[in-house]
């Protein structure tokens, strides 16, 4: 039988590669879970601070930061703050966070500290009668000990995946990486997903690169795939998610179809969880 697992669910969006979508998706999917009445926690775990930015959280306002909570051992939910998003809190970044492998090379358990973080969370969510359906790590582009403190604490790595000619070629290095964390960090991650984005489906090379990606990975690419959408790429330095800066466009559709789609996915491995329980 499955271990049975206490909410909340934490995903880690990891790709090493920059700009393939780690940061508009964590927003986004964030966004879109809270709109459909999910608990939602946005955990800005890459130095540049692009999700906190992009949430409408300015580095002025980022007091208490990911960094207190991995460096610092500050409990997450000190850190957490409002969005414009109602359902949706975040863990702001905070520039020294490149400094934080550093600063832990000689830590005991220095790969644990979030996962222990996140488990005092679920303590304190559980003795405040509180609900948090998911906790999203938006992960920096490399595969440093930030990334490898996120699948440690995570439930399961959502990968991002740019639909372009070198898109599977870092992939395998990434793969990898999971199984290590798995084998020797945390034997419960698992692969939540592949998300195609910036696809451009008149773009042969696209859909080559899409056809790759499911004959490789199977039922775990989500069939939602994310557009190419200028309003996707506005939607940041106005401090806003795409589903807010403008609803009907294609990429906040993509993003909205996304989240149900991982619900129902949820849905489904908790059914399949029961079955075994009978
Ligand atoms: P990462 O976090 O992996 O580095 P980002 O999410 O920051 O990647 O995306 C990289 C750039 O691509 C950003 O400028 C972002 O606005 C843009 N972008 C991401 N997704 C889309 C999309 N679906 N359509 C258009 N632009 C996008
Ligand atoms: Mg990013």
């Amino acid at each position: 039988m499955s271990e049975s697992r206490r909410a909340p669910k934490v995903i880690a969006v990891a790709n090493q590669k920059g700009g393939v979508g780690k940061t508009t998706t964590a927003i986004n999917l964030g966004t879109a879970l809270a709109a459909i009445g999910k608990a939602v926690v946005l955990l800005d775990l890459d130095p540049q601070g692009n999700a906190s930015t992009g949430l409408g959280v300015p580095p002025s306002e980022r007091r208490s930061t990911s960094y207190d909570v991995l460096v610092g051992e500050r409990p997450l939910k000190e850190t957490l703050v409002d969005t414009l998003v109602p359902g949706l809190r975040l863990a702001p970044s905070d520039p020294d966070l490149s400094g934080a492998e550093i600063e832990l090379a000689s830590a005991p358990r220095r790969s644990y500290r979030l996962r222990k973080t996140i488990e005092r969370y679920r303590d304190d969510l559980a003795d405040r009668g509180e609900r948090c359906d998911y906790v999203l790590i938006d992960c920096p582009p490399s595969l440093n000990l930030l990334t490898v403190n996120a699948m440690t604490a995570a439930d399961s790595v959502l990968v991002p995946l740019q639909a372009e000619f070198f898109a599977l070629e870092g992939l395998s290095q990434l793969m990898r990486t999971v199984d290590l964390v798995k084998a020797n960090l945390n034997t419960g991650l698992a692969i939540q997903g592949v998300v195609l984005t910036m696809v451009d489906t008149r773009n042969n090379l696209s859909r080559q690169v899409e056809d790759d990606v499911r004959a490789h990975f199977g039922d775990k690419v989500y069939k939602t795939v994310i557009p190419r959408n200028v309003r996707v790429s506005e939607a940041p330095s106005f401090g806003k998610p795409v589903l807010l800066y403008d609803l009907q466009c294609a990429g906040s559709q993509a993003y909205a179809g996304l989240a149900r789609e991982l619900v129902q996915q949820e849905r489904g491995q908790a059914a399949g969880n029961i079955r075994e329980m009978a």
